[in-house]
């Protein structure tokens, strides 16, 4: 049976294409390099679609724009498959060489095609191929950083994508000139990076020597998004280590960012009221925190705003108090604590939501910091 093709959106301000495949009976869907920016967009795609989002993959760390893999699984339970080599520690699946991801009755395969960067991976479903800033159309990624490397690149290039047959279609990470496609035996034939004046295949020397000309500026943002996109695009986390128990960040709509060690502390000492916005299903599954009233944000299925989260909140904590809205990772509860400050509230988002340390005995990184603590169980 033919399957549907690509569906393939464009973030204008990076230039930067994602990629969603979807198995047409099951609906099980996969999302490649999303953009941080067009989350909305990306979840409306796959509502409108009736897709269940089961992986977001990424080609490789990138250094032009923030991933939204951690609010993507935030919201759709899908889990995070990213390139060893690639070092984004968080991400459950870390690919290597040749592993395969099903979704549905489909399965896409994932190469490792180093050189842009030292992890970076391209993906093969079908007749298509996903090839990150690996190949682009007429070009190809640059290797000035990042552990980039052009010999590894044209080994890369030739070695692995140009024997993939001619009629496989590109689907790059990146255009820049409203190009949307291409196939193997096009960039095989006349791709100027690796297609000399007169037709030649390049050497690897000329191709090396090409790159190394190219003096491109420095990406804008890479100091910003490549350490981001290390922690799956959760920007507030990167400092949260550091964070002393008595800093809040500023943030814009609501009072506050705040680390889980002063929540606790503002718990304890009933200065603020921790507000628990996860769902039902997950405070039934994953554990919850004593005393902390239960008010979704979101509902299952279809990720719906509560339409009476207003209602609940106001019933639950009298409009004017401290509120500190706690969700799986501290995502979702940014959007509850700007729904809760715009209702009178003094709101904060905790930092890391549930999976994070609120009294320094769960070991980072491990989930339910806050499940069981100092309080005496009580079903809310
Ligand atoms: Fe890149």
């Amino acid at each position: 049976m033919a399957a549907p093709a690509p569906i393939q959106l464009f973030d204008p301000v990076s230039s930067t294409y994602t990629y969603v495949v979807f198995d047409e009976a099951s609906r099980d869907a996969i999302i490649i390099d999303p953009v941080d920016t067009q989350l909305e967009r990306d979840l409306g795609v796959l509502k409108q679609h009736g897709l269940n989002l089961c992986y977001v993959m990424e080609t490789h760390a990138h250094a032009d724009h923030i991933t939204s893999s951690a609010a993507l699984i935030e919201y759709t339970g899908a889990v995070v498959a990213t390139p060893l080599f690639c070092n984004v520690t968080p991400a459950a699946i870390q690919l290597q060489d040749g592993d395969v991801l099903s979704f549905g009755r489909e399965r896409i395969e994932a190469l490792h095609t180093s050189g842009h960067t030292a992890g970076s991976m391209s993906f093969v479903w079908r007749d298509h191929v996903f090839t990150g800033d690996t190949l682009l159309i007429g070009g190809c990624g640059r290797t000035d950083f990042q552990s980039g490397s052009a010999e590894a690149l044209y080994d890369s290039i030739t070695l692995i994508l140009f024997k993939l047959p001619d009629h496989t279609t590109v689907w790059p990470a990146h255009d820049y000139k409203g190009q949307t496609s291409s196939t193997i035996g096009i960039e095989r034939h006349s791709n100027p990076r690796l297609v000399d004046e007169n037709g030649e295949r390049r050497s690897k020397e000329s191709f090396v020597s090409l790159m190394s000309a190219l003096n491109l500026p420095k990406p804008r943002l890479i100091d910003l998004a490549v350490p981001a996109n290390m922690i799956l695009g959760l920007h507030h986390d990167a400092g949260a280590n550091d964070m002393t128990i008595d800093t809040i960040q500023p943030a814009a709509g609501y009072a506050g960012d705040i680390s889980p060690e002063l929540a606790h502390q503002w718990m304890i000492s009933g200065k603020a009221t921790l507000v628990d916005i996860r769902s039902h299903a997950e405070r039934a599954w994953v554990g919850f925190v004593p005393d902390a009233p239960g008010i979704e944000w979101k509902m299952w299925p279809g990720m719906m705003v509560n339409p009476n989260f207003d209602a609940e909140l106001k019933a639950a904590v009298p409009s004017g108090a401290a509120v500190m809205l706690l969700c799986r990772s501290g995502v979702r509860s940014i959007a509850a604590a700007k729904q809760a400050h715009s209702l009178g509230y003094v709101a904060y988002n905790i930092l890391e939501g549930f999976e994070g340390d609120p009294d320094g005995e769960a070991h980072r990184g491990q989930k339910g910091g806050w499940r069981y603590r100092g309080l005496p169980w009580r079903q809310n």
